[in-house]
């Protein structure tokens, strides 16, 4: 079964990095993290994953999981910065992040202590 981007709508594909598979859009280079995944991949992944974008386009519609529809919330964590967007649906534990703020969050020296 295909998931769809929960920005853009294109066709999620599976990407595997050195210690994770991840679902990702090559389109407009946002993740689709299972929970706790986010953790386990590394800036060097990060930037990886962003290269891949094709667009910049980040919609103005609320965000849904792929999954089950529900909405993708905005995480508040000491982890984030304030100024990088994570998402995460409160049902299935899954993380969204768009392409450069998956990158600013692992460039931040807290995303270790990351949990949700
Ligand atoms: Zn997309």
């Amino acid at each position: 079964m295909y998931m769809h981007c929960p920005n853009c709508h294109h066709i999620l594909v599976k990407v595997l990095l050195d210690s994770v598979e991840v679902d990702h859009c090559n389109f407009c280079g946002a993740t689709l993290f299972d929970m706790n995944e986010i953790n386990r991949i590394t800036l060097t992944d990060a930037r990886r994953l962003a290269e891949m974008k094709q667009s910049d386009v980040i919609s103005g519609e609320e965000k849904l999981s792929p999954r089950d529809g529900s909405p993708l919330v905005r995480i508040t964590n000491d982890a984030i910065p304030q100024f990088v967007t994570i998402l995460h649906s409160p049902t299935t534990g899954e993380v969204f992040a768009f392409a450069d703020d998956l990158v600013n969050f692992k460039k931040g020296a807290k995303c270790k202590n990351f949990i949700l």
